[in-house]
Protein backbone atom coordinates (compact mmCIF):
# COMPACT_ATOMS: atom_id res chain seq x y z
CA UNK A 1 0.00 0.00 0.00
CA UNK A 2 2.77 2.32 0.62
CA UNK A 3 4.62 2.09 -2.63
CA UNK A 4 1.62 2.70 -4.52
CA UNK A 5 0.73 5.94 -2.81
CA UNK A 6 4.46 7.11 -2.94
CA UNK A 7 3.84 6.10 -6.81
CA UNK A 8 0.46 8.34 -6.67
CA UNK A 9 2.02 11.47 -5.17
CA UNK A 10 5.77 11.70 -6.93
CA UNK A 11 4.65 13.00 -10.87
CA UNK A 12 1.85 15.39 -8.62
CA UNK A 13 5.00 16.67 -7.04
CA UNK A 14 7.82 16.74 -9.31
CA UNK A 15 5.57 18.97 -11.43
CA UNK A 16 5.90 21.40 -8.46
CA UNK A 17 8.98 20.80 -7.46
CA UNK A 18 11.80 23.47 -8.37
CA UNK A 19 15.36 22.53 -8.98
CA UNK A 20 16.25 22.68 -5.61
CA UNK A 21 13.54 20.78 -3.80
CA UNK A 22 14.42 17.93 -6.24
CA UNK A 23 17.68 18.02 -4.19
CA UNK A 24 16.45 17.85 -1.62
CA UNK A 25 13.69 14.83 -2.40
CA UNK A 26 16.57 12.84 -3.52
CA UNK A 27 19.19 13.45 -0.91
CA UNK A 28 21.68 10.72 -0.68
CA UNK A 29 20.96 9.69 -4.34
CA UNK A 30 22.16 12.73 -5.79
CA UNK A 31 26.37 13.74 -6.48
CA UNK A 32 25.82 17.47 -5.99
CA UNK A 33 24.39 18.60 -2.94
CA UNK A 34 22.13 21.41 -5.30
CA UNK A 35 21.65 22.59 -8.32
CA UNK A 36 23.76 25.47 -8.37
CA UNK A 37 27.09 22.88 -7.71
CA UNK A 38 25.30 20.89 -10.48
CA UNK A 39 25.14 23.57 -12.40
CA UNK A 40 29.02 24.88 -12.44
CA UNK A 41 29.73 21.38 -13.15
CA UNK A 42 27.85 21.30 -15.83
CA UNK A 43 29.32 24.02 -17.38
CA UNK A 44 32.61 22.80 -17.22
CA UNK A 45 31.42 19.01 -18.65
CA UNK A 46 31.53 18.26 -22.15
CA UNK A 47 28.71 16.62 -23.72
CA UNK A 48 28.15 15.70 -27.90
CA UNK A 49 24.52 16.33 -29.16
CA UNK A 50 23.27 13.43 -30.70
CA UNK A 51 21.21 15.53 -33.21
CA UNK A 52 24.18 18.09 -34.62
CA UNK A 53 27.39 15.99 -32.80
CA UNK A 54 29.18 19.30 -31.90
CA UNK A 55 30.62 19.28 -28.71
CA UNK A 56 28.35 21.42 -25.79
CA UNK A 57 28.87 21.41 -22.39
CA UNK A 58 26.43 19.36 -20.27
CA UNK A 59 24.98 22.99 -19.39
CA UNK A 60 23.82 23.41 -22.83
CA UNK A 61 21.23 20.21 -22.53
CA UNK A 62 17.62 20.65 -20.96
CA UNK A 63 17.24 18.50 -17.68
CA UNK A 64 15.30 15.41 -18.11
CA UNK A 65 13.69 12.46 -15.96
CA UNK A 66 13.49 8.60 -16.61
CA UNK A 67 10.16 7.64 -15.65
CA UNK A 68 9.69 9.84 -12.14
CA UNK A 69 13.33 9.56 -11.66
CA UNK A 70 15.29 12.73 -12.19
CA UNK A 71 18.75 11.58 -11.71
CA UNK A 72 20.60 8.91 -13.14
CA UNK A 73 22.64 6.13 -12.09
CA UNK A 74 25.90 8.44 -11.80
CA UNK A 75 23.96 10.29 -9.21
CA UNK A 76 23.95 13.61 -12.27
CA UNK A 77 20.47 14.98 -13.45
CA UNK A 78 18.95 13.07 -16.53
CA UNK A 79 20.19 15.11 -19.58
CA UNK A 80 18.10 15.17 -23.02
CA UNK A 81 20.07 13.48 -26.07
CA UNK A 82 19.63 17.31 -28.29
CA UNK A 83 21.21 20.52 -26.89
CA UNK A 84 18.77 23.41 -26.31
CA UNK A 85 19.59 24.48 -29.72
CA UNK A 86 18.65 21.29 -31.62
CA UNK A 87 15.52 21.23 -29.19
CA UNK A 88 14.64 24.82 -29.91
CA UNK A 89 14.65 24.34 -33.83
CA UNK A 90 12.67 21.30 -33.35
CA UNK A 91 10.11 23.15 -31.76
CA UNK A 92 9.73 25.44 -33.60
CA UNK A 93 9.59 22.53 -36.68
CA UNK A 94 6.47 20.67 -34.99
CA UNK A 95 4.33 24.31 -34.75
CA UNK A 96 5.52 24.66 -38.36
CA UNK A 97 4.01 21.74 -38.89
CA UNK A 98 1.19 21.81 -37.19
CA UNK A 99 -0.29 25.14 -38.84
CA UNK A 100 0.18 23.89 -42.02
CA UNK A 101 -2.16 20.43 -41.28
CA UNK A 102 -4.48 22.89 -39.59
CA UNK A 103 -4.45 24.80 -42.88
CA UNK A 104 -4.85 21.23 -44.38
CA UNK A 105 -7.94 20.70 -42.03
CA UNK A 106 -5.96 17.86 -40.34
CA UNK A 107 -6.44 17.21 -36.77
CA UNK A 108 -3.37 18.46 -34.31
CA UNK A 109 -4.29 16.45 -31.86
CA UNK A 110 -4.73 13.02 -31.72
CA UNK A 111 -8.62 12.42 -31.40
CA UNK A 112 -9.30 9.70 -28.59
CA UNK A 113 -8.86 6.18 -29.08
CA UNK A 114 -6.45 6.89 -31.41
CA UNK A 115 -3.58 3.69 -32.17
CA UNK A 116 0.11 4.17 -32.75
CA UNK A 117 0.55 3.36 -35.77
CA UNK A 118 3.24 1.18 -34.85
CA UNK A 119 2.49 -0.81 -31.48
CA UNK A 120 -1.17 -0.02 -31.89
CA UNK A 121 -1.10 1.44 -27.76
CA UNK A 122 -3.36 4.48 -27.01
CA UNK A 123 -1.33 5.82 -24.66
CA UNK A 124 0.45 8.90 -25.33
CA UNK A 125 -0.18 9.46 -28.85
CA UNK A 126 1.74 12.35 -30.47
CA UNK A 127 1.71 13.99 -33.82
CA UNK A 128 4.49 13.18 -35.93
CA UNK A 129 5.43 15.31 -39.18
CA UNK A 130 8.33 15.10 -41.73
CA UNK A 131 11.34 16.74 -40.38
CA UNK A 132 11.86 17.99 -44.13
CA UNK A 133 8.41 18.48 -45.55
CA UNK A 134 6.80 19.42 -42.41
CA UNK A 135 3.66 17.37 -43.32
CA UNK A 136 1.99 15.21 -40.98
CA UNK A 137 2.57 11.70 -40.71
CA UNK A 138 0.57 10.13 -38.59
CA UNK A 139 0.25 9.18 -35.10
CA UNK A 140 2.48 7.19 -33.33
CA UNK A 141 2.89 6.74 -28.90
CA UNK A 142 5.67 9.30 -27.79
CA UNK A 143 8.19 6.55 -27.26
CA UNK A 144 7.73 5.07 -30.73
CA UNK A 145 7.92 8.89 -32.16
CA UNK A 146 11.22 9.02 -30.42
CA UNK A 147 12.86 5.73 -31.49
CA UNK A 148 12.36 7.10 -35.06
CA UNK A 149 14.37 9.91 -34.16
CA UNK A 150 17.46 7.89 -32.33
CA UNK A 151 17.32 5.82 -35.44
CA UNK A 152 17.68 8.83 -37.57
CA UNK A 153 14.21 9.69 -38.72
CA UNK A 154 14.19 8.19 -42.53
CA UNK A 155 13.01 4.90 -44.18
CA UNK A 156 16.99 4.33 -45.21
CA UNK A 157 18.46 4.47 -41.75
CA UNK A 158 15.77 2.22 -40.70
CA UNK A 159 16.71 0.06 -43.48
CA UNK A 160 19.89 -0.29 -42.17
CA UNK A 161 19.02 -1.42 -38.85
CA UNK A 162 16.63 -3.56 -40.79
CA UNK A 163 19.14 -4.92 -42.36
CA UNK A 164 21.43 -5.53 -39.53
CA UNK A 165 18.55 -7.24 -37.56
CA UNK A 166 17.95 -9.62 -40.49
CA UNK A 167 21.90 -11.08 -40.55
CA UNK A 168 21.11 -12.92 -37.73
CA UNK A 169 16.88 -13.12 -37.85
CA UNK A 170 17.50 -14.25 -42.06
CA UNK A 171 13.44 -14.38 -41.99
CA UNK A 172 11.73 -14.01 -45.40
CA UNK A 173 9.89 -10.89 -45.90
CA UNK A 174 8.30 -9.67 -49.36
CA UNK A 175 8.31 -6.14 -50.76
CA UNK A 176 6.22 -4.44 -53.12
CA UNK A 177 6.92 -1.01 -54.59
CA UNK A 178 6.20 1.18 -51.16
CA UNK A 179 6.56 -1.55 -48.83
CA UNK A 180 7.96 -4.70 -46.79
CA UNK A 181 5.53 -7.23 -46.37
CA UNK A 182 5.56 -7.81 -42.48
CA UNK A 183 2.48 -9.52 -41.69
CA UNK A 184 -0.77 -8.46 -43.51
CA UNK A 185 -0.93 -5.15 -42.31
CA UNK A 186 0.77 -3.39 -45.42
ZN1 LIG B 1 22.51 19.99 -31.12
ZN1 LIG C 1 3.98 3.09 -30.38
Amino acid sequence: MKRIAAYKVLPLMSNKMNKRDIYAEFTGKTKFESYELEDEYDKKTDRICNKCNITKTRHDFQNNTCGDKPFGSDLLRYKRGECKECQHKESLGKSEAMKIAKTMGLDTKAPKGTECELCKKTKGIVFDHCHQSKLFRGWLCDPCNRSIGVLGDSSESVARVFNYLNKFEKKKFSFTEECIIVSNDC
